[in-house]
């Protein structure tokens, strides 16, 4: 049971958390004023300390050098005796164990920072074994250029033992660079340390430098969680050290980890400004989700694909609303853009797509080439069309038409209508001409067919069928304004006086998502989509459920998920605020959000 820590935002792995002492600290952050080491049983016996609420008191312990066999730990394993004030023990990585402290210090820290796979093995591990809200403590090892990345991976605590140790030793360190002092002319840095004058400067005010950037880059560190922007940071800072890039790059071939610690939709945008941006989470589960999830039920009409746009959604850009005019719903669009790869028009607000601003150059890279053109055969591999319209383009564009084309695998004919310019009025003349004779699809079936993506899209494989129905056999109504649509169950009998049968959920236009009322709810849990379920002990949720309430929830749930909570009294509907794993693994914090509650 952890009393003293309470994870507040995740970005990815890395955590906004509160460390309840006496005077509450917000992690990430430096350890030292309030960390108290009872000491190792190593060099004497030790009895366990009175502790106190001001202080994270670090339990008696024992460390073990790697490779150390499990019967000599086990025949050394420390008793952590139940404490009534904030602790935290010493395991290391080879064998982390949840011993109900609020905090864990991983003792080998200095044997794999420094190190790419070994600190990703060492991280993985230890989350994996340790309680989802217990603070992670890494002592020993921090600097102002590795920081970020360690509250990345997930490290809520460090001190600065080793910036203080730099500075003494004549480094002065930075968050992109370690200089040996005696090279450096001018100080890069107007921390209160050095504002001493150049020739005065000593190794002890380089020593306080290297622990006020220290704490500077923690601060960096917080906002870009609280903008849930960390990723785009270290993207680029990374770069300045090898190992930093190694395991970056690590976590990200490290897919689950991430992923579960990664909600579906937030406010940050995406911003594609290097190749690694390619292998963000948000970008992968994206194409994963169009290229396994979403179907095609526009099966009348021939595939358009067309250029992305600046603006967003795609359908409000001048260019796409010539294209458009062009098309005249004789066509089902799907627009190519890196990072994103392809968005089918009933995904276009669905989180990144309408959230990503990438820098553009009018070049594309290899990579972006590869990645895009993966994508789209992929999706044709899964979607049958009578005809590929693309509508792209010379350079990039063209080039991943033509390659995808000439996949084996993929058997449609793509027929090119550009012109010079996409819009230009020859281009836009070619595509309407090649058109000729397709027919239109209707309002209704455009609707029909967005919810119906959408529940593919959340949920899983056939979800928006199993929901709504098939084309053809639906038994919804849609009403509003396209991105507004909300979803109506087709009995008149069902609903409130005046209501065109039981709503069942509404269009979220900000993230290109579903929110279902409790009889959408009750109609998912029924249907063939796979549910999303969080079970809760007997009580009734209101506003929210905290995670200590949680019996069990889907190994699936992630932040953001639409789920069903139920209880042996009540049936609810929500939106997640920790992952599955997290809901059941923690005790505290809210759980899930809950929308509309019944009694049971
Ligand atoms: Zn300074």
């Amino acid at each position: 049971m952890t009393e003293y820590f309470e994870v507040h935002e995740r970005d990815g792995a890395a955590r906004l958390g509160e460390l309840r002492l006496s005077d509450p600290v917000t992690t990430p952050a430096l350890a030292d004023p309030f960390l108290a080491d009872a000491g190792s049983l190593w060099a004497a016996e030790r009895t366990v300390p009175d502790g106190d609420e001001g202080a994270l008191t670090v339990l008696p312990h024992r460390a073990f050098p790697a490779g150390t066999r499990d019967e000599v730990r086990e025949s050394f394993a420390v008793d952590h005796p139940a404490v009534e004030f904030p602790s935290a023990a010493v395991v290391d990585s080879e064998a982390p164990r949840d011993v109900g402290a609020d905090a864990y210090v991983l003792a080998d820290a200095s044997g794999f920072v420094g190190h790419g796979e070994a600190f990703k093995e060492a991280i993985v591990t230890a989350k994996d074994a340790l309680p989802a809200d217990t603070a992670l403590v890494l002592s020993g090892v921090a600097t102002p250029r590795n920081v970020a990345l360690l509250a990345y991976a997930g490290v809520d605590l460090v001190d600065a033992t080793l910036a203080r140790t730099k500075g003494t030793q004549g480094m002065y360190c930075t968050a992109d660079a370690e200089h040996f002092l005696e090279d450096l002319e001018e100080l890069p840095c107007a921390c209160p340390a050095c504002a001493t004058p150049r020739e005065a400067f000593t190794r002890a005010d380089c020593a306080d430098h290297n622990v006020n950037a220290l704490r500077a880059e923690l601060r960096r560190v917080r906002e870009r969680i609280r903008a849930g922007r960390l990723r785009d940071y270290i993207e680029g800072q990374t770069r300045h050290e090898q190992w930093l890039t190694a395991a970056f790059r690590e976590f990200d071939d490290q897919w689950g980890y991430l992923e579960e610690r990664t909600p579906l939709m937030r406010d940050a945008e995406v911003t594609a400004a290097t190749s690694e941006t390619l292998d963000r989470v948000e970008i992968r589960r994206f194409a994963d989700r169009v290229t396994s999830r979403y179907q095609n039920r526009f099966t009348d009409q021939p595939l358009v694909l067309v250029p992305c746009s600046a603006t967003k959604p795609y359908s409000d850009s001048q260019s796409h609303g010539q294209f458009h005019d062009a098309i005249q719903w004789r066509g089902h669009t799907v627009s190519m853009t890196s990072p994103i790869g392809v968005v089918p028009q009933e995904l276009e607000t669905t989180y990144p797509a309408q959230h990503y601003d990438a820098v553009v150059t009018g070049d594309w890279s290899e990579d972006e080439i590869g990645f895009v053109s993966e994508v789209l055969r992929r999706y044709l591999e899964r979607n049958d069309y009578s005809r590929v319209i693309a509508h792209v383009p010379e350079d990039g564009y063209r080039e991943i038409c033509e390659r995808v084309e000439a996949d084996p695998a993929v058997d449609v004919p793509f027929e090119y209508t550009c012109v010079g310019h996409p819009t230009s009025d020859e281009s836009l003349g070619e595509l309407n001409a090649a058109l000729q004779g397709e027919p239109a699809y209707s309002k209704r079936e455009r609707e029909h067919n967005t919810v119906r993506a959408l529940a593919d899209y959340l949920l899983g494989d056939g979800a928006g069928n199993d929901l709504f129905g098939g084309p053809g056999e639906a038994d919804i109504r849609t009403t509003g304004r396209y991105p507004k649509l909300q979803v109506w169950g087709d009995d008149p009998d069902a609903g409130r006086e005046g209501e065109p049968g039981e709503q069942l959920a509404t269009m979220v236009p900000q993230y290109g998502t579903l929110s279902f009322t409790i009889d959408g709810a009750r109609r998912w849990v029924e249907s063939d989509a796979p549910t999303k379920r969080v079970e809760i002990d007997p009580f009734v949720p209101h506003g929210s459920v905290l995670a200590p309430g949680v019996v069990d929830a889907d190994d699936d749930i992630r932040v953001g998920d639409e789920v069903v909570i139920e209880g042996p009294k009540a049936f609810a509907v929500g939106r997640a605020e920790m992952s599955g794993p997290e809901m059941v693994s923690s005790t505290r914090g809210v759980a899930s959000e809950v929308r509309h509650v019944d009694e049971t």
